[in-house]
């Protein structure tokens, strides 16, 4: 890599794993991942998969945030990927953190020198466990949306700054969570009036358009319903401070869901002047593109021809039906050629395919013994696996692959941050993989980090 990458093994936090400029294989080179040098089979985590993680592309998003939402405070929704990294990074850069759970709200608080205040406990149904030591912690901003938790919160953390969830449309969004959480509008006034008759103090409200958003449009409709609440809190005797527009920004629509905000935020909310805080919980936008995915291919194998399975069997098999060989044939242009498996799959860092709805392009990093991938190539259809024994363990069903690929070559992945190693599992008995860090081409994020680790939070 390029000087201004660290180190091999430079240590900035003592606690983390050191930040490295790349594996010994495979390089971030001006955020492309380039292999460089070929893994040798008696090398141990030779042939593991990992992670690079580039922090200057999460700096960047922050840049860019500041630079479009200069009137939204950023809370990063730790749950997309809470990498430590990650966490410190934007610790520094000041940014607020959305927690779900205790383990998270612990999670942010150990890295010392985050004030409880930077944190919202934004998950609408929780444990009292959870609100009580919330409360012991002094995270006072808690999400809700029905009664039965108001009377939770009056009893474990009477003191919370309450933040009502409501219902928004989230019909645009790869992931909708309208359907578990989000009170409607005409809920609204009885829940404030429950919150008053507990002597309860909600300071305001949020939504979430759902994650994915493909039609940012939806926060003008949004934004216009958080108004009607600020009213509605009005009337029972609330002054809401707090506005909270949630996340689902997707970064190649990212502008346009700024200008829809500024706009509804300019329209709806005119007379906010300082007595509004407005604030964000944007998970995916931060470290989606920071993340890439090398994977090896541990194993390649022709696909069973379409009648293999009543070839198993030992029953009588009928004759092929040669008169529909036309429609064969043009279903076999369409099968793959060969299947490949690698070293991570849907248990793994890929489970994004199954719960966060991800269709995934493998591109190859090394081939046929060498990393340098001649151009153009000959390419046939191809299927990717994950390595479990479990047939749902399918990376991509199609795609076009080099013919010339084989068993200890490497493929890449690109936004691979957002909802993956988060949930990764040890199904079959495989390792989550491991996270490589580098700082990219930014001598900033070195600096950030490295003045945190001296000077704490005077950044
Ligand atoms: N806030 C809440 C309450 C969420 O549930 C989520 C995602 O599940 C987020 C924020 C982050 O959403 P995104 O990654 O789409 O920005």
């Amino acid at each position: 890599g390029s000087e201004s990458h660290a180190q091999a093994g430079d240590t900035i936090f003592p606690s983390l794993p050191p930040l490295y400029s790349g594996h010994p294989d495979i390089h971030l080179r001006n955020g492309i991942m380039e292999a460089t040098r070929l893994a040798a089979d008696h090398e141990p985590d030779a042939e593991k998969a990992f992670f690079v993680a580039d922090l200057s592309q999460v700096y960047n998003q922050h840049m860019r945030w500041k630079a479009c939402l200069p009137e939204v405070h950023p809370f990063y929704a730790v749950k997309c990927n809470p990498d430590p990294y990650v966490i410190r990074l934007l610790a520094a850069l000041g940014a607020g953190f959305d927690c779900a759970s205790l383990n998270e709200i612990s999670q942010v608080l150990d890295v010392g020198g985050i004030d409880s205040s930077r944190i919202i406990f934004a998950n609408p149904c929780k444990a009292v466990s959870f609100i009580r030591n919330a409360a012991n912690k002094g995270v006072d901003m808690m999400t809700f949306d029905n009664a039965d938790e108001l009377y939770k919160i009056a009893r474990a953390h009477p003191r919370a700054k309450l933040v009502v969830r409501i219902l928004t449309d989230d019909s645009k969004s790869l992931c909708a969570f309208g359907i578990k959480f989000g009170a409607p509008l005409h809920v609204v006034p009885s829940l404030l009036a429950k919150a008053k008759e507990l002597n309860l103090d909600v300071v305001g409200v949020s939504f979430h358009v759902g994650s994915g958003c493909y039609d940012p449009s939806v926060y003008t409709d949004a934004i216009m319903r958080a108004r009607k609440v600020f009213d509605m809190a009005k009337e029972v005797g609330y002054d809401f401070t707090l506005l909270d527009v949630g996340g689902g920004f997707e970064d190649a629509l990212f502008e346009k869901a700024a200008m829809y905000l500024n706009e509804a935020i300019g329209s709806y909310f005119a007379d906010r002047k300082e007595k509004i805080k407005i604030i964000a919980e944007p998970g995916r936008f931060y470290v989606s593109k920071a993340f890439k995915l090398a994977a090896h291919i541990i194993a390649r194998r022709a696909p069973l021809p379409d009648n293999a399975n009543a070839a198993a069997t030992d029953a009588p098999q009928p004759a092929p039906l040669k008169e529909t060989g036309a429609a064969n044939a043009e279903e076999d242009a369409d099968a793959p050629k060969v299947m490949y498996y690698i070293n991570d799959g849907v248990y793994g860092a890929f489970n994004c395919i199954l719960f966060d709805h991800q269709i995934i392009h493998p591109y190859v990093l090394s081939m046929g013994g060498s990393f340098h991938v001649p151009s153009p190539q000959t390419k046939h259809l191809a299927s990717v696996w994950g390595p479990t024994c479990d047939s749902i363990d399918c990376v991509s069903p199609k795609t076009m692959l080099p013919a010339a690929l084989e068993v200890g070559d490497w493929l890449g992945f690109d936004n691979m941050g957002a909802y993956t190693v988060c949930a990764a599992s040890r199904f079959n008995g495989f390792e989550v993989s491991k996270v490589v860090y580098t700082c990219g081409g930014a001598g900033e994020v070195r600096e950030v980090l490295e003045g945190f680790a001296r000077e704490g939070f005077g950044l």
